[in-house]
């Protein structure tokens, strides 16, 4: 054969908004799935069904802190196809509080100085500083 035609096999999984999703274990009963984390083919007697693809046990982890997500009742989350623990999840994507200068909220993934009982975007804070001057 003269060419060969590589067809990427891993499903297009294009998630927009956030889902949370419970992992299955299922037993593999004439099922020859690939794993969606690594690529490769699923040989263990079971597989972990989550978001509706097939993951080795070990390949299913939260894209942040590395730790299972296989785990029997844990619950992962994703978004902009991060797959995440809930953890992580409210840390990336949850929020830290409203701004004690602006009054608008502060994702949880930005920068803040926080004083006594307040949070401040960073640039708030700084404009304080000056006030105080
Ligand atoms: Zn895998
Ligand atoms: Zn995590
Ligand atoms: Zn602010």
């Amino acid at each position: 054969m003269g060419h060969t035609t590589v067809t990427p096999t891993a499903p297009a999984t294009t998630i927009q908004s956030s889902v949370s999703s419970t992992p299955n274990l299922v037993a593999a009963t004439g099922l020859a799935k690939d794993c969606a984390g690594c690529g490769k083919r699923i040989t263990e007697r079971f597989l972990l069904k989550a978001l509706d693809i097939f993951w080795h046990e070990d390949c299913l982890k939260c894209g942040c802190c590395d730790c299972r997500l296989g785990e029997v009742g844990s619950t992962l989350y994703t978004k902009a196809n991060l797959i995440l623990c809930k953890r992580d999840y409210l840390r990336l994507f949850g929020t830290t509080g409203y701004c004690a200068a602006c009054n608008k909220v502060i994702p949880a993934f930005e920068m803040v100085m926080r004083a006594k009982n307040n949070v401040y975007h960073l640039e708030c804070f700084a404009c304080q500083q000056c006030n105080h001057r």
